[in-house]
């Protein structure tokens, strides 16, 4: 049975493509490349981890202790595939931060009484059903008489709002974990620092929250486990990915995309979606073509049912055609969407001749069949009448912008 963890669900919610090669495939992603954000976010829980785990055995550390701790992690693990992917922004800005960062939350917290560190990267675990939970709390504390802080190191560039925090699985995954480990838990504080911006946030989830959020879980699982494609999500988080190379969404683009110019659209793909796209772009002009023409055939034969009634003719004849015109009195009924069509329905479900006159909508059926909308043994017995074929569908998309 596979260990869950807040990254691994996260992982699957993002892309299920990625899921797959990550934790089922267990691809190894191509050595080296790192973003230079994920190097920030390193650094600086090493030195927190530092200052912490010190602190236990009452070493407090000068503040330029620390920094010059972080200067030389810094460097130490610095290689040359840490990838800036932020335009404008340049590997100082992020050293900077981190320097920043590091600084303000020291002053904040200085000296660091406001409660006892039991441990850093505290691994928790605890099961759900038959499922096992996994996780590292960046630091676990007391403030006494059964109240505990997880808390969690944040070095991104953004700040959430509160009911984000509020709604956070992960923290309050470990905050089961934690009940399960220490019985005279009463209060579990959930705390975030938002290093880059000195800013902390504080949760808390009550017991109620807490199964609720075991019964989402189990269902995510279960949908996991039930998935047969994977299907990949491109997202702007693909920037980040480092599956791209065996990901059926980007390896081609990959593959072709530092290819010389008169290669690139020699390539058998290249070649041919731009030959779908050209055939498409026709389709769409002919297309319009044929609406304009439309509307100019309304014209005419607007034309010819005024000219056949001055002239009280039944037939125009031309060169080679003749238009024939004739009249007769018809019902007009609103179309769906329009004004009066429900009552319409209505009515004719009432007058008992519904059936005589409506159809199955097959789109439709397939709809709820694929939304799961139906009671089971409904579409269980709906399916005994469908056949079961492998349909492909061919969409042209845009490319995002920034290729
Ligand atoms: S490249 Fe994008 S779509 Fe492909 S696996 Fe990664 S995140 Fe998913």
């Amino acid at each position: 049975m596979p260990v869950y963890s807040n990254s691994r669900l996260q992982t699957y919610e993002n892309c299920p493509q990625q899921f797959k090669l990550k934790y089922i495939d267990r691809i190894k992603p191509p050595e080296g490349e790192e973003g230079i954000e994920a190097f920030l976010g390193t650094r600086v829980h090493d030195v927190l981890e530092k200052l912490y785990k010190e602190l236990i055995l009452t070493k407090l550390n000068p503040l330029e202790d620390l920094l010059e701790f972080y200067r030389t992690e810094w460097d130490k693990n610095w290689h040359e595939n840490v990838v800036v992917v932020k335009k404008n922004f340049n590997k100082d800005h992020y050293y900077h931060t981190g320097i920043e960062a590091i600084t303000n939350y020291y002053k904040r917290h200085h000296p660091f009484s406001q409660s006892k560190t039991l441990s850093t990267e505290h691994l928790v675990t605890f099961k759900i059903e038959d499922y096992s939970i996994q996780g590292y709390i960046d630091r676990l504390s007391h403030v006494g008489d059964g109240v505990y802080e997880i808390h969690d190191y944040k070095t991104s560039g953004f700040l959430p709002a509160q009911d984000k925090l509020d709604s956070d699985r992960q923290l309050a995954l470990y905050q089961i974990g934690i009940k399960e480990k220490f019985r005279d838990a009463k209060d579990i504080y959930l705390k975030w620092h938002y290093l880059v911006f000195d800013k902390e946030f504080t949760s808390t989830r009550s017991d109620a929250q807490l199964k609720d959020l075991k019964k989402e879980v189990l269902s995510l699982i279960k949908t996991i486990e039930k998935d047969q494609s994977f299907k990949p999500v491109e997202s702007n988080l693909c920037d980040w990915c480092e599956f791209d190379l065996y990901c059926p969404a980007k390896k081609h683009e990959i593959k072709v995309q530092d290819l010389p110019r008169n290669k690139h659209l020699k390539e058998r793909g290249v070649s041919l979606v731009n030959h779908y796209a050209s055939v498409k772009s026709k389709i769409r002009r002919l297309q319009d073509e044929a609406q304009q023409l439309q509307l100019e055939l309304d014209l005419i034969e607007e034309a010819a049912i005024e000219y056949a009634r001055n002239e009280e003719v039944t037939t125009i004849t031309g060169s080679d055609y003749a238009l024939r015109i004739s009249e007769k009195m018809a019902y007009q009924f609103p179309r769906s969407n329009e004004e009066g069509r429900e009552e319409l329905e209505q009515f004719v479900k009432k007058a008992g001749i519904w059936e005589d006159v409506s159809g199955l909508n097959l789109a439709r059926l397939q709809k709820c069949i694929d939304d799961e909308e139906l009671d089971k043994k409904i579409r269980d017995r709906l399916l005994k009448f469908a056949e079961e074929i492998e349909k492909i569908n061919v969409r042209l998309v845009k490319k995002r912008e920034e290729e």
